[in-house]
């Protein structure tokens, strides 16, 4: 076997990888999985490419596994696997990188310091973040470990995406709109060159729909404005999460219902969105399949707010060539994205039903002025290209 680089997505209770052959200047992907459970009934579980599963549970006799005993699952997963030897670099999905980081870079100590010095703006994953970097510098001593931001893409907006109309000194000190999903969206970017290369230099905005979900709207491939802000919680309704809320509803549920900070960031971050809103389900599969009147209203705002943002990211980009839909929802969901476009033609979007029905890459009519598409993303294949290229391997 030859070279493999290994891609990683530690997050509060699971460590996600990916594996890939790096051959001739070429990533080819092996298997992935992940250990999840992390704090409790850790497992692992992988599946190759060519769809053989491997599973265990992780010894727990010392107490629960830890980051590092994950770490340890995926190594001792590799070895089986003959691979461990061949690991020349490891790519992180870092959270956040905060103003400075416009680009993948090498983690080293100072690099490992300064993403502690984040961890205000990302609590809930940039901890966890270097916890897998930690973990994976002890696993695999003497191969280059890249951290690849999901800010760094968005780097690139204009002052005026960027800002919130505070006094100038909050920006400076960093409170911005970052945005998130950057890993995503440069994928789709590059993507579009290879599979629309007539729109990749266009004015294009990129919905990434997932249990998290986000809007981007990216000019020359480049990005231009995003729906998320300093931290996931702003833009589009989410599995969970609010998405846009008055700061006004904060101030009320903490001074007149009594609420702590923890108990209302606990409502925003994990019993709204679609599951708040439905009294569900957070997963738009169980949404979809519900007969539920408050099913169907939590899918009404969760669309409302997408074709909303869509009109809002076609104005900051002054036109609109191409809508992109990507993540599981945006992937999967044939209701979510006829219910989005139908409401579009006054963009120029004409949709395309029967093309959208078996799930066709391009699922606007051939005479429609603005083109929609769906695009399945790939942030690990992503993060394994920076690794790479951070690394040295390859031309960057
Ligand atoms: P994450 O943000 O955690 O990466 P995903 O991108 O995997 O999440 O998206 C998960 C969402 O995609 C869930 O709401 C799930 O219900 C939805 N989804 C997956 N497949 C389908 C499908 N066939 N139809 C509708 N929704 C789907």
């Amino acid at each position: 076997m030859g070279q493999v680089v290994l891609t990683i997505n530690a997050g509060s209770s699971s460590v996600k990888f990916a594996v890939f052959a790096f051959a001739g200047g070429e990533l080819d992907e092996m298997a992935r999985g992940q250990v999840d459970g992390l704090g409790a009934q850790a497992k692992f579980a992988a599946k190759r490419a060519s769809g053989e599963k491997a599973q265990f549970a992780l010894d727990s006799s010392h107490g629960p596994a830890d980051h590092r005993a994950g770490m340890k699952a995926i190594l001792r997963w590799l070895g089986e696997e003959k691979l461990v030897d061949n690991v020349v670099a490891v790519g992180h999905r870092v959270l956040h990188g905060g103003r400075d980081f416009t680009k993948p870079a090498r983690v080293d100590a100072a690099l490992i310091a300064t993403l502690r010095t984040l961890i205000p703006l990302g609590e809930l994953h940039e901890p966890f973040n270097i916890l897998g970097i930690e973990a994976a510098i002890d696993a695999f001593p003497g191969v280059p470990q890249v951290a690849c931001f999901d800010t760094a893409f968005h780097r690139a907006q204009p002052f005026v995406a960027d800002v919130y109309g505070l006094p100038r000194s909050y920006y400076d000190e960093g409170v911005r709109r970052y945005g998130f999903h950057g890993l995503s969206y440069e994928y789709i970017a590059r993507q579009l060159k290879k599979v629309a290369p007539e729109i990749a230099d266009g004015r294009v905005v990129v919905c990434h729909l997932g249990n998290g979900s986000s809007l981007c709207a990216i000019h020359k491939g480049r990005a231009v404005a995003t729906t998320m802000g300093m931290t996931p919680l702003d833009g589009v309704p989410m599995g969970t999460r609010s998405g846009q809320i008055d700061p006004g509803v904060l101030f009320y549920l903490m001074k007149v219902k009594g609420m702590s900070v923890k108990a209302v960031s606990d409502l925003i971050h994990h019993n709204s969105g679609l599951k708040g809103l439905s009294g569900i389900s957070q997963d738009m599969r169980e949404l979809e399949a519900s007969t539920s009147p408050a099913a169907k209203e939590a899918i009404d705002y969760f669309v409302y707010r997408i074709r909303r943002e869509i009109g809002s990211l076609a104005a900051a980009l002054e036109g609109l060539d191409a809508i992109v839909f990507t993540g599981g929802i945006g992937e999967n969901s044939q209701r979510t994205r006829e219910e989005v476009l139908t409401g579009m033609a006054w963009l120029g979007v004409r949709f395309d039903a029967a093309a959208n029905a078996v799930n066709a890459q391009r699922i606007s009519t051939p005479d429609s002025r603005t083109t929609a598409l769906v695009i399945k993303t790939n942030e690990e294949r992503m993060i394994a290209g920076h690794a790479v290229a951070v690394a040295g391997l390859v031309a960057a």
